[in-house]
């Protein structure tokens, strides 16, 4: 079976990967889709984003990642891939993707999400709060791995 599992990843977190390192062990391709949503304001170009992924994920030969812009229902037409995967972390998640999770069902009937309840020690981790802690100079090598520690710190340096 394989599954998408989309979202902004600016940057990926060990929260992110957690669900990944499960995901590839129950099912057989996960396909990591990383959003390209030009209204959305993120720190990390999409190719930044994507190439970040692409380092922390090559020793998994089951999971690739690639880009979608538009709508996830359309996007997962065309990889002819029905089921999409969530994090949950907090009651806070549930609301935003119970709606998301039944707005795509109703786009279209087959799609199914499947939602992964984080990992107890991840579950306050979030791509937002890492940067935040970065910006202040505070130390992130407990949430993402080294070489996003690294375009992270260089990153803020340009902004
Ligand atoms: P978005 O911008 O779509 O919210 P993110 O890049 O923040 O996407 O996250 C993608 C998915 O990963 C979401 O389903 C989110 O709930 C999940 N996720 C993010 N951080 C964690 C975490 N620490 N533990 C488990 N799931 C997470």
């Amino acid at each position: 079976m394989v599954v998408i599992y989309p979202g902004s990843f600016d940057p990926v977190t060990y929260g992110h990967l957690d669900i990944i390192d499960r995901c590839s062990k129950k099912f057989d391709k996960i396909v990591v889709s990383v959003l390209n949503n030009k209204s959305k304001k993120n720190l990390f170009t999409i190719e930044e984003r994507v190439k970040l992924l692409e380092k922390v994920l090559e020793k998994y030969d089951n999971v690739e990642v690639d880009t979608f812009s538009g709508l996830l229902v359309d996007y997962a037409k065309e990889k002819n891939c029905t089921t999409m995967i969530r994090g949950l972390r907090a009651v806070s998640d549930f609301e935003y993707e119970m709606q998301m999770a039944l707005v795509n069902k109703k786009l279209e009937e087959e799609i199914e999400t499947f939602f992964m309840v984080a990992r107890g020690k991840y579950a306050y981790l979030s791509s937002s709060i890492v940067k935040e802690v970065a910006m202040f100079g505070g130390n992130i090598s407990c949430f993402v791995p080294e070489i996003v520690e690294i375009a992270l710190k260089e990153k803020i340096k340009e902004v």
